[in-house]
């Protein structure tokens, strides 16, 4: 090859930005269900056909787009959620990059349906290798919906680093999760290959967990509540015995986002230091709530590690909140959480 500096045509530049953004079809999930939580759905319904491989769709009753916006949506660095430097430090949003549907829409085949409420007519578009193939009016119900077919069918590579459909559906479970964890006032449904695997209720926390895990959990959780002037601490911790042999029931949310952070699971397990048999960890489903001005989220092109100005005043309002609430529990042995 000659020595000449190219620029990328687009649909490559997409395809590259998507192995970052798309590594699997839990990582689709993921942007489809934070965007129609964006959009101020109420109802989001998650259909799934093997594992995710020939399908993903989300379906919500958002604030839906228009003619312009559904194309616009699927260029790269195209959002409406922010619009300069400083709105980078205020993010209230999941999304913010604007890479996800460009980034997906450049690995598989998309259709979106749009509608807002103010429009006659909605929108259907098509498109394929970050080509579109088709836009057209359409008389459709208010939301969006859309549909990712055959995933990675033009990146082979990619497409067999997939592992096998219990594996891939774990994962798509696991963001399910996490999103229906964070937004309890929203009634999610999740099927796949037309198997009702969830059918969630709005409603609080507790019953979301419940309904969620097990009912089961019902009788194990302890509230956790705990303010100070930056930083406010909610969720449940589940009671010491209820520990179990593996760490996969540990959220963490900030500002309604899942994240992944070490440093702040230590300040809840040391909380239950003394409390605890060996290898045992803790359920808990907690949110910190403070000041994106405090939290660096664009870390990552997946944001579920972010970075925070003060995490040991963190740490310590964590390990405070856990430590209280675990002792609150002991004086008060049965909690209600009928409602
Ligand atoms: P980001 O979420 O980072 O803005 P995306 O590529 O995920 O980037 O989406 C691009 C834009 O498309 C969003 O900013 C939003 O305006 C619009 N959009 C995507 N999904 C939906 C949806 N379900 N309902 C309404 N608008 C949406
Ligand atoms: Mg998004």
């Amino acid at each position: 090859m000659e020595d000449i500096v190219y620029l990328l045509p687009d649909s490559i530049a997409n395809q590259i930005a998507a192995g970052e953004v798309v590594q699997r079809p839990a990582s689709v999930v993921k942007e489809l269900l934070e965007n129609s939580i964006d959009a101020g759905g109420t109802q989001i319904k998650l259909v799934v056909k093997d594992a995710g491989r020939t399908l993903i769709q989300v379906i919500d009753d958002g604030k839906g787009m228009s003619v312009t916006d559904a194309r616009m949506s699927f260029e790269r660095h195209a959002t409406s959620k922010i619009r300069t430097a400083e709105d980078l430090f205020k993010i209230r949003t999941m999304g913010f990059r604007g890479e996800a549907l460009a980034s997906i829409a450049a690995v598989a085949q998309v259709e979106m349906r749009t509608k807002r409420r103010e429009d006659e007519l909605g929108t259907i578009l098509q498109v394929e290798s970050s080509e579109i193939k088709k836009q057209e009016p359409l008389a459709t119900k208010d939301g969006t919906s859309i549909s990712v077919k055959n995933l990675f069918y033009n990146v082979p590579a990619r497409r067999n680093f997939l592992k096998s459909n219990p594996v891939e559906l774990r994962h798509i479970t696991d963001e399910f999760h996490r999103v229906a964890l964070a937004n309890p006032e929203v009634a999610m449904s999740m099927t796949n290959n037309d198997l009702e695997m969830y059918q969630l209720e709005a409603g609080k926390l507790s019953k979301r967990i419940v309904q969620l895990f097990g009912k089961n959990y019902q009788q194990q959780l302890i509230p956790c509540d705990e303010e100070t002037p930056h930083v406010k601490v909610t969720g449940y911790v589940g009671k010491p015995e209820f520990a179990k042999k593996t760490r996969g029931e540990q959220f963490f949310f900030v500002n309604g986002r899942y994240i992944r952070n070490n440093y702040l699971n230590h300040a809840v397990s040391t909380a239950f230091q003394g409390l605890l048999k060996e290898d045992y960890f803790p359920f808990y489903v907690l949110f910190v709530e403070m000041d994106p001005l405090h939290v660096d989220i664009n870390v990552h092109p997946t944001k579920t590690e972010v970075k925070f100005d003060d995490d040991r005043m963190l740490y310590g309002v964590i390990n405070s909140a856990v430590r209280q609430s675990l002792g609150s529990f002991n004086v008060t042995p049965s909690l209600d959480f009928s409602t």
